[in-house]
């Protein structure tokens, strides 16, 4: 298990620092950013598209997968400097399902306890209306 593990790492290396050269061939940094732009014409929408042991991948996905952490194809990877053709590594951050879903669930859950308020918040109002202020008993005071 421990030599499996071992061999896969060196490997993972090994791809990772030819991805890396493959990328730095085909990006140019920006000083001010430091993004790595997309130079090549191969476009994906908006994203820079490239070729890598025959496979056609967006630039910047290539970089996550290979530079930060293997990457499930359909799993989306955002750009946190905004930027669609950087592939720094660095500028570019996963979203799993597992976290858009927790997201979608806490929001869920929020508005939920925020409806629960203010249902509670009217009824407390109702009370209040039908409580005559002067009777005894009305103020903890
Ligand atoms: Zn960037």
């Amino acid at each position: 298990m421990m030599t499996h593990d071992r061999e896969s790492e060196d490997e993972r290396l090994e791809r990772a620092e030819e991805v890396r050269a493959y990328l730095e061939a085909r990006t140019a940094v920006d000083p001010e950013s430091g993004c790595w732009l997309w130079t090549q014409k191969g476009r994906d929408g908006k994203y820079g598209k490239g070729t890598y042991r025959g496979y056609t991948w967006r630039a910047h996905r290539l970089s996550f997968h290979y530079l930060v952490d293997y990457l499930h194809r359909k799993v989306p990877v955002h750009h946190k400097c905004g930027e669609p053709l950087c592939c720094n590594p660095q500028h570019l951050q996963r979203t799993t399902w597992e976290d858009n879903t927790a997201e979608m669930w806490a929001r869920q859950n929020l508005l939920e306890e925020m409806q629960a308020l203010r249902d509670e918040i009217d009824r407390l109002k109702r009370l209040l209306e039908a409580t005559d202020p002067n009777e005894e008993g009305a103020t903890h005071e």
